[in-house]
């Protein structure tokens, strides 16, 4: 053990430190990445070998997503303290089903549930659940939103499920996140249940129509708003929301979005944020944890727990939380809060606003450039996320910007057009790191 688990530090430091200087992603050939894995041996194998063999095999197929210069989707590479509290919960082996498992494990999800909450502006009382990501935080959100709901209709949708239950009314945002779906989907609802609601021209939701769609029938309601729209970075107004449906349960998707609350100078796109129901967040995304590592948080705990927990608890702990297992989605669990402890930890308060800040002030200095250059900017850089146009060629330009390896990001569409989509959301990235990609972009255009 002594020897391997060296070794595996040592290349993952190595990795690390040629992402400055190797191509962002490279063109694979997927069928020769695949035969390098090899096929099942008969005999075993030295784990020295099988760590070596694997860093070769995996090697042309690595993306530097951890890298300074990978503006795709919204991802951010783990912060050092993080990667390395991460190794060692490897190491340890810990199992964070619940604190008889681990003592520590429990320890750390209850120190780092607080501190997010402080940092999220979310209430001390809500309680923290350590899931994989923003889709297992939506899925939790939502299943605590159909819980509650349902139960003041007088209906146990745990025992009895939705045959025969109230109809539950699903309010979502146009623009919400292809998550809210899937969570639609797996929690029995089904996509039609969504009853759709504007949104304004930067993606956040209408209010007036959100009141309109919401007071035009009684019942049981949920509604879905977002804190960070993926194409824009727009936030939904959640105190106006709030004011607009009384008496709905209020589900904020904040999965990169939520973190404009940790920095002073974005924290007014959330206010009253702390006036919904349940928050879904993603650590893996904008804090620069290793995946998979989210958070979902219910303003009431009981009805997180009596929704999540098993049945035994359920029914003689009236709904208590009694362990963080009473609010995951898994039982046995990685002990994903160790890293997110270290994090916080690395960074203070202090240094949560300055990342987020300096992502915000780094996305409009690449506005700022690009348009400079004779590309159309199509958001308000309120956050992290930049929309850019380049017209009939803007598919072009994302295809030899892939290729050309200096950057990488995707296309998106977006109100019926498409766009480069750049999100800036790594610790590494730098202005210069800026500078060099928005020259590699404007570089793919003028070919
Ligand atoms: C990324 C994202 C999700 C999904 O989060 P995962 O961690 O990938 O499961 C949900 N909603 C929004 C707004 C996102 O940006």
């Amino acid at each position: 053990m002594d020897e391997i688990l060296g070794r595996a530090a040592e290349l993952a430091a190595e990795y690390r430190a040629s992402l400055n200087d190797r191509p962002v992603a490279r063109t694979v050939d997927r069928a020769a990445l695949r035969a390098a894995f090899g096929d099942l041996p008969e005999k075993p194998t030295p784990p020295a070998q099988v760590l070596e063999e694997l860093a070769r095999a995996a090697e042309p197929g690595l993306v530097a997503t951890a890298g300074p210069r990978f503006f795709g989707f919204v991802v951010g590479g783990s912060l050092p303290a993080a990667t390395a509290a991460d190794i060692l919960a490897t190491g340890w082996d810990q199992n964070a089903f619940n604190a008889v498992l681990s003592p520590a494990a429990a320890a750390a999800e209850e120190a780092a549930g607080g501190w997010l909450k402080e940092l999220l502006g979310l209430p001390a009382t809500a309680s923290a659940g350590f899931v994989t990501g923003g889709q297992a935080a939506n899925t939790v959100g939502l299943a605590a939103a159909r819980h509650h709901v349902l139960a003041e209709a007088g209906w146990d949708v745990e025992r009895d499920g939705l045959h025969g239950a109230p109809r539950v009314r699903v309010v979502a945002s146009e623009e919400r996140h292809a998550t809210i779906d899937r969570a639609l989907r797996l929690l029995g609802f089904g996509t039609r249940a969504v009853e759709p609601v504007r949104a304004k021209v930067d993606g956040a939701i209408d209010v007036e129509h959100l009141r309109a769609v919401v007071e035009a029938e009684a019942g049981p309601t949920i509604v879905c708003l977002q804190a960070g729209n993926v194409n824009t970075g727009a936030c939904d107004d959640v105190g106006k929301a709030r004011a607009a449906a009384k008496h709905a349960w209020l589900h904020v998707d904040g999965a990169f979005g939520l973190w404009a609350a940790a920095n002073p100078r974005t924290a007014h796109l959330l206010d009253g944020v702390e006036l919904a129901d349940s928050w879904a967040c993603d650590g893996h995304k904008w804090l620069n944890v290793p995946y998979d590592s989210g958070f979902v948080f219910c303003s009431r705990p009981e009805v997180h727990a009596q929704t999540i927990a098993y049945r035994a608890a359920y029914l003689t702990g009236a709904g208590e939380v009694s362990g963080m297992g009473d609010l995951t989605l898994e039982s046995s669990r990685r002990a994903r809060g160790f890293a997110v402890w270290a994090a916080l930890r690395e960074l203070g308060r202090d240094g949560v606003a300055e990342l987020v800040d300096r992502c915000c002030r780094l996305a409009r200095r690449f506005a700022r450039t690009l348009e400079a250059g004779g590309a159309e900017i199509a958001n308000d850089v309120m956050l992290n996320q930049v929309l850019v146009s380049f017209g009939d060629d803007t598919d072009a330009v994302v295809d030899r910007v892939q290729r050309d390896g200096t950057c990488w990001l995707g296309g998106t569409t977006w109100r019926g057009r498409r766009f480069l989509r750049i999100s800036v959301s790594g610790w590494t990235t730098t202005e210069a790191d800026v500078d060099r990609s928005a020259a590699a972009i404007l570089e793919a255009a003028a070919q």
